[in-house]
């Protein structure tokens, strides 16, 4: 063994570890969750490697993990015979926050504990937790491959620093020791392990294996009942949960099966779990998240399902299966129409890429679209306040969709004068007036301009509701989706906008009246402006305010001008 080396944590685990011992005490027990569901991935890697080199599986090709109790020492061991790994891996995935955004995400805490562990929770809790129970950690990995004095052997306290070694281990994978702080007992109780076990990991697809003592040869009932050996005895279901049927998963399970794949500690807003046979072949199980994760706007982020042939791992974050527009999406999609030794470069544009994500697609708009049209609409406003910027994206994305993804769309409107985005198109419609042909919206600045522009003055003596948009995307939004259910978007700041349908015969001649007695008076303001206008108008749009900016019908709104300004246009 060479000597030890002490390496410091990276700041922002520090920060992590800090938070997360304290807002998690209550729920401790999920470490045994966070480490099997890393022994599990460590397992699907090692799987998806061996596809093309079997010789990694070595003499120990049944994939398991192991739990095992010492009371004496007061350790509880949780091994793998999964993929493993080397030193550099070591010190990159246990010493550091590997996510893209983290600095920026840490630098914005506000110090205030309750606070911030609500945002931590966005981070997943991970191997770091162990640390809830445990007053040192040693981790000892040999990873797949490698020469066997390789091993390496990481120890810490959780506090500022942690030590590596070479360790004396052949087998190959990982193997991780928790030395129980004073108090925590009861995770050495056989009883309580299984139950936590069973409790969360029962969906895990490889053995959770516990030890199992043998016992001694007895009698009862007058029958001789032969002894039995100690051996090894699996807790856990070990059924790929998305190929299960749908009657025999509970809520639980799928909940808890989500926190495995999502890396995200709280539970998901909703779920479609679909086996599909046909022309193409797969099943899938997609949540829609209850919070959005830190770095949904951040352009490196990775997103995307996690990716499997038949039951073998292939990828993570597999972008391809869903449009960007349904990024949040956490999810399996497990497919028997693709090769096993597909790569990213493969599934970039075939066919099966494209019909599966087809598939996908549909399946989270029905699933949404089921949210939208609950009679309580609390799940789905939460879900629009999390997600709505960025399902706005769609109609600009995914034209195929887009009346389904215009139905989803929520704003605020005149109608109900708050900035809480809660109307949707088909209610707008059935609010519309008689004779009322087209969607009225504005853009503005901010919610309050918008609320307060003078172009909603006639609007609002009509009694017509107009949409009003102040997100940065809506603009672009607007541009994209001009129609729905058979009428027209039209912008009340835009020219060209006819209201007289709407009005009876006095009020028309009344205004013609006024045009022509302020004909005059237009025209004098336009030789006064000269070039900077187009032209001048006499307009019944305004009731209070005496005159108003519009662009042309076909022009540029302003509010595009200053987005294209603020890019540099
Ligand atoms: P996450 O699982 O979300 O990536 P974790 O904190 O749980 O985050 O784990 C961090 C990383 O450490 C994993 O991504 C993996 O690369 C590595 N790791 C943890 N446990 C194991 C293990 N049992 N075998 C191999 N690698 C592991
Ligand atoms: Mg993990």
């Amino acid at each position: 063994t060479t000597q030890k080396q002490t390496h410091g944590f990276q700041a922002e685990v520090k920060q992590l570890l800090q938070l997360m011992i304290h807002s998690l005490y209550s729920n401790k027990e999920i470490f045994l969750r966070e480490l099997i569901s890393n022994a599990s991935d460590a397992a699907d890697k090692l799987r998806f490697l061996a596809l093309s080199d079997s010789s990694l599986y070595g003499n120990e090709g049944d994939l398991r993990v192991r739990v095992s109790l010492d009371e004496a020492a007061k350790t509880i061991t949780i091994s793998d015979n999964g993929i493993g790994m080397t030193r550099d891996e070591v010190i990159s995935h246990l010493g550091t926050i590997a996510k893209s955004g983290t600095k920026e995400f840490f630098s914005q805490l506000s110090g205030d504990q309750s606070k911030d562990s609500k945002l931590i929770g966005q981070f997943g809790v991970g191997f770091y937790s162990a640390f809830i129970v445990a007053d040192k950690v040693t981790v000892r990995t040999l990873k797949a491959g490698a020469a066997p004095d390789s091993a390496v052997e990481w120890e810490s306290a959780g506090e500022g620093d942690y030590t590596l070694a070479s360790a004396d281990k052949t087998s190959r994978g990982t193997e991780i020791v928790l030395h129980l702080r004073d108090g925590e007992g009861e995770f050495l109780s056989k009883w309580k392990v299984e139950s936590i076990i069973t409790k969360y990991s029962d969906h895990i697809s490889i053995p959770v294996e516990m030890w199992e003592e043998g016992t001694a040869e007895r009698e009862e009932d007058g029958e001789k009942i032969p002894a039995t050996e100690g051996h090894w005895k699996a807790v856990n279901k070990a059924t790929a949960l998305w190929m299960r049927d749908k009657s025999e998963v509970s809520d639980d399970e799928y909940q808890e099966f989500y926190k495995h794949i999502s890396h995200d500690w709280t539970e998901p807003l909703s779920w479609s779990h679909n086996k599909v046979e046909g022309n193409t072949n797969y099943t899938s199980l997609l949540y829609v998240p209850k919070k959005a994760p830190f770095d949904l706007w951040n352009r490196d982020a990775r997103h995307g399902l996690k990716l499997y042939v038949q039951r073998v791992f292939i990828m993570d974050d597999a972008e391809q299966f869903m449009p960007s527009y349904l990024r949040f999406i956490k999810g399996v999609l497990d497919s028997s129409d693709l090769p096993l030794n597909v790569s990213r470069e493969i599934l970039q544009d075939t066919k099966v890429t494209q019909s599966l994500r087809k598939g996908c697609t549909s399946r989270v708009l029905k699933m949404l679209e089921k949210m939208a049209k609950a009679e309580d609409q609390t799940e789905y406003q939460s879900f629009w306040d999390e997600f709505g910027q960025v399902l706005k994206e769609g109609p600009a994305e995914d034209h195929a969709n887009k009346e389904s993804i215009a139905k989803l769309l929520r704003f605020s409107s005149t109608h109900v004068d708050t900035a809480v985005q809660s109307v949707g198109l088909e209610a707008y419609v059935s609010r519309m007036k008689e004779g009322q042909d087209e969607i009225y919206f504005l853009v503005g600045d901010s919610f309050e301009a918008a609320q307060h522009s003078p172009h909603l003055e006639v609007f609002r003596k009509k009694g017509l509701e107009v949409l009003l948009l102040s997100d940065r995307i809506d603009e672009w939004l607007m541009q994209h989706l001009t129609e729905f259910d058979g009428k027209k978007l039209r912008s009340v700041a835009k020219g060209g906008l006819d209201l007289s349908k709407l009005d009876d015969e006095d009020t028309k001649k009344a205004q013609e009246e006024s045009e022509k007695q302020f004909a005059g008076v237009a025209e004098r303001f336009k030789t006064a402006l000269g070039d900077q206008v187009k032209d001048v108008k006499v307009s019944h749009r305004l009731t209070d305010s005496p005159a108003c900016v519009v662009t042309d019908e076909f022009d540029m709104s302003t509010q595009m001008i200053k987005l294209m300004e603020s890019v540099g246009q």
